[in-house]
């Protein structure tokens, strides 16, 4: 094989990619892998831009791959930094009612980690809440305890040391322009020259729809970047928030709701909005014009946020009362890939799409860095499947 071919070319150095890359990599039958990251360093995309919570799998609908892959993967990425002392904590979560209309939703999520086989969950009354989180009020809440938080790109960068030590290459600032299949597989045209595989696994994040058109894929669907922006409790505030204090989510959406979040190094994040960012072609796009219309008439919370710091802020203190608009200062953004299908309805489940000579990874939003460790070993199967390898 010459210095540009590989069984595997993976497009892509967020953890997706990179858990996929060492799946391949690594074990019983490795593979030649080689991974192209269009930026100077792996982990800068979504994978550095988020809340860094490894979530348990409370809230998604069971026999999805969600629900699955999120179990598993929060017990192997637990285990994975063990491992690599890559340092976290298990400071768990509260999912907390506010008032008696929020119980039915919080009844169906209790409902949904029990069947989902989320560890240690138990339900909190009023009173009990403090037990937990003592500045935090409301008339019910879950208790996760295994929920942690953990620095997503330490993540990224052991799994991609882990790569290279098996004799794979990660390739950065080798962002992939133009991709066509080969007699025997695929190739693909990068910044920094040519490479050709067997098999390309493309994990683009946001740019994952053009990837999988440019590969000969569909349209459908395409992904809609979401802004996701953090505010930051002031320092000496932040011991007022023990582990991660989380609202009910609106069903009407697939995020978890602004939440407050302690991270590694000690601050305590509240976030993030979810403000749609304009992308050339998301106006021609007919599924961006039927979710609009259809979020304007229920007039989504989330999303006004993303122009009132205030009401911002003034949301937490309805779960934590003693914080105020003051206490906060604006932070740093994120921002989530989420693929949103012609007829409007944004795509819930974890997808992957096959062309020839390919695999796309075509939704993968919140929890998908938890679940990385899962999700690489279901796309590993079908690769080696599709390779007889
Ligand atoms: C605001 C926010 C909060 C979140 N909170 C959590 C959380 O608490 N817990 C959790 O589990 N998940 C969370 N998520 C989701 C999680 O961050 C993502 O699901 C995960 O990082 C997806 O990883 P990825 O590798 O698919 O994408 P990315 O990390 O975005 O990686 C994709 C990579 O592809 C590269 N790329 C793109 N185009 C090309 C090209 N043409 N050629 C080469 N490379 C290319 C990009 O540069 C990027 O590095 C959150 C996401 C956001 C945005």
């Amino acid at each position: 094989m010459s210095r540009d071919e590989s069984d595997v070319l993976v497009v892509g150095g967020g953890i997706v990619g990179l858990a996929v890359a060492r799946a391949l990599a690594t074990g019983a039958r490795p593979l030649s892998v080689r991974v192209l990251e269009r930026e100077d360093g792996v982990g800068r995309g979504q994978t550095r831009g988020n809340s860094g919570v490894v979530h348990a799998g409370v809230y998604y609908a069971p026999g999805s791959l969600k629900a699955r892959l999120c179990v598993e993967g929060a017990r192997r990425l637990y285990e994975y930094c063990d491992h690599h002392a890559i340092p976290y904590q298990r400071c768990g979560k509260l999912i907390v009612a506010k008032d008696a209309s929020e119980l039915p939703a919080l009844d169906e999520l209790e409902r949904r980690a029990g069947i989902n086989g989320v560890p240690g969950m138990r339900r909190l009354a009023a009173e009990q809440i403090a037990e937990v989180e003592p500045h935090c009020v409301g008339v019910a809440a879950l208790h996760s305890p295994h929920t942690g938080i953990v620095q997503f790109p330490a993540v990224a960068e052991a799994m991609a040391g882990e790569v290279r030590d098996a004799g794979g290459t990660v390739a950065t600032g080798a962002g992939v322009e133009a991709v066509w299949t080969t007699a025997d597989g695929i190739a693909v045209r990068h910044r920094s020259g040519q490479a050709r595989a067997r098999l390309a696994v493309f994990c683009a994040g946001l740019e994952s729809d053009r990837m999988a058109v440019m590969a000969g894929g569909a349209p459908d669907p395409r992904i809609v970047p979401f802004r996701g922006a953090y505010l930051r409790l002031a320092d000496e505030k932040a011991d007022m928030v023990r582990g991660l204090i989380y609202p009910v989510p609106d069903p009407a959406l697939p995020f978890l709701g602004v939440h407050l979040t302690r991270h590694m190094g000690g601050q305590v994040s509240l976030g993030p909005t979810a403000l749609l960012v304009p992308r050339a072609g998301s106006l021609s796009w007919p599924g961006t014009w039927r979710m609009a219309r259809r979020w304007w008439r229920t007039g989504v919370s989330e999303l006004r946020h993303g122009v009132d710091r205030d009401g911002f802020a003034r949301e937490a203190a309805r779960y934590v009362p003693a914080l105020a608009p003051a206490d906060f200062e604006p932070w740093f953004a994120g921002r989530r890939a989420q693929a949103l299908g012609r007829d409007g309805a944004l795509v819930d489940d974890f997808l992957i799409h096959e062309t020839p000579r390919a695999l796309h990874v075509r939704n993968a939003p919140s929890p998908a860095a938890t679940s990385s460790l899962a999700i690489a070993d279901l796309i590993a199967d079908r690769a080696r499947t599709a390779l007889g390898a």
